[in-house]
């Protein structure tokens, strides 16, 4: 019998931990796992899973504006923010269980409440039980960054916005990055005015320039206002629950809803952290070597507390790589190389390896071809919105880099950015016939 009450304790019931915990299981592991909020994590609880169901939600304003041009009359359009609420939040309910069911199926002991670590081999939960283990995991993800302003306890964060009562007749965004442009165009297709600030020139930062151009042209055209090199500096909340936005250049924009996304920090505060001496990096991000293990013998850390990529897929193979090489006898270590990434903004963008930018700072000589198109449906409905693919190339014709901006473009970069990791090259795409009509055909016609 092992001197431990568990062989694996995890902090945090996310994608990475929920997969770390599952397969340590399937190797024989005892395993717990706290969570002080919701089995399922940022991701399935308060991210990507409800944002893209709002997506949804969000996308049938275009097909309704133009249904029209395709033979439909509908007599009556009307919105209704609490039903897509609910139904979201009901939907959260039902992966929550199944997440949990994991755990339950695979003899996971769940303890529903804040874990601290309280010694290399120890953890204290809120209740003040103390569990002896063998390993323990920090899984803890990521929290809202929270700009330090006077009034900013009037804004919210992207925890609270999939709650809100009401949609709010006018939104500002702080931040120019994923979740802001996310945001931007849900709510801009639930016509709330929309204008977001960012404090520099760029929005989408690591992103292909002309892409993001794309974006900021198609979005403007829209109705959403950017205000770039613009932070603010002090919000004030009237009776009504109006606020006032006070801006860096004396601007003051009025809001019914402040959405702060203005990036995430790691959530390794509060940890009982530094009672061990597990390292940090000056962004309070646990510092691992490649298998995932902190300075700490017996400690290790996946997902976005590590701030590596924050994504979640990419936590998810952290997790199983932490967990097959800890308990499965087979050390593995996660290939961060070529990660497909997407912004559902609205149109969505997509890319794969290195922007532009980066193929010309890194490689010098490069190639680019691209398609500027308007896609067909584009063409019935009237919208003057263009698509843009782009394909970077290295001086011999390997593929090193794949963006685009147009409808649908996270499900056609997934299947491509298969291309772009496998090593191929641009001949291979010229070699394979369009499927036509489609517009992921313009991606063997590129010029
Ligand atoms: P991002 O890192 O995408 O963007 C942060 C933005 O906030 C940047 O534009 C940054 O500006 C700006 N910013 C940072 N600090 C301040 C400040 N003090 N005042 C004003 N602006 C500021 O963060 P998000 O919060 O949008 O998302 C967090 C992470 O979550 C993402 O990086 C991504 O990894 C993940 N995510 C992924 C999604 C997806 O895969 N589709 C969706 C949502 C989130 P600047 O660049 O000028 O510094």
């Amino acid at each position: 019998m092992s001197e431990f009450d568990f062989d694996l304790f995890v902090i945090g019931a996310g994608s990475g931990g929920v997969r770390a915990s599952r397969i340590a299981a399937s190797h024989g592991a005892r395993v717990a796992v706290a969570e002080e909020y919701r089995v399922g994590g940022t991701c399935v609880i308060r991210g990507c899973v409800p944002k893209k169901m709002l997506v949804y939600g969000a996308h049938f304003a275009e097909d309704l504006n133009h249904a029209r041009r395709f033979g439909w009359d509908i007599a009556e359009r009307r919105f209704d923010w609490v039903s897509l609420r609910d139904a979201v939040l009901a939907d959260v309910d039902r992966l929550n269980g199944l997440y949990q069911n994991t755990l339950d199926n695979n003899k996971v002991t769940t303890f529903r409440e804040t874990a601290r670590i309280s010694g290399a081999n120890e953890v204290t939960l809120a209740s003040g039980q103390k569990v002896t283990v063998g390993t323990i995991l920090i899984a803890t993800g990521a929290w809202p960054l929270v700009p330090d302003i006077e009034g900013a306890e009037h804004g919210i964060t992207s925890n609270e916005v999939f709650h809100l009562d009401a949609l709010p007749r006018r939104v500002v965004i702080v931040g120019g990055g994923y979740i802001a442009n996310e945001f931007a165009g849900i709510f801009n297709s639930f016509d709330s005015k929309v204008t977001i600030l960012n404090r520099s020139d760029e929005i989408l930062r690591g992103y292909d320039a002309q892409i993001r151009d794309r974006l900021v042209e198609i979005s403007t055209a829209r109705g959403i206002e950017f205000h770039l090199n613009t932070t603010p500096q002090r919000i004030e909340k009237a009776s009504d629950g109006t606020l006032s936005i006070h801006l860096n250049d004396g601007e003051v924009i009025e809001a019914d809803v402040l959405l702060f996304a203005a990036g995430r920090k790691p959530k390794s505060f509060d940890l009982g952290l530094e009672t061990v001496g597990v390292a940090l990096n000056d962004k309070g991000a646990v510092i691992v070597d490649k298998y995932n293990r902190t300075n700490v013998p017996s400690i290790y850390a996946v997902g976005d507390v590590t701030d590596r990529v924050q994504l979640t897929p990419v936590a998810i193979r952290e997790g199983h790589a932490f967990a097959d090489t800890v308990f499965g006898n087979t050390p593995r270590t996660v290939d961060y190389d070529c990660i497909p990434s997407a912004v559902f903004s609205d149109p969505p963008m997509a890319g794969v390896g290195l922007t532009e930018a980066e193929a010309r700072e890194k490689l010098g000589d490069v190639k680019i071809y691209t398609s500027d198109f308007r896609p067909m449906k584009n063409a019935l409905s009237g919208s003057t919105e263009r698509s843009l693919y782009k394909m970077i190339c290295d001086a011999s014709d390997k593929v090193v880099g794949l963006h685009m901006i147009s409808p649908e473009a996270p499900e056609i970069l997934q299947a491509a950015a298969v291309a772009v990791k496998a090593g191929l090259n641009k001949q291979a795409f010229d070699d394979t016939v369009a499927l036509h009509p489609s517009m992921s055909e313009e991606l063997v016609l590129l010029k």
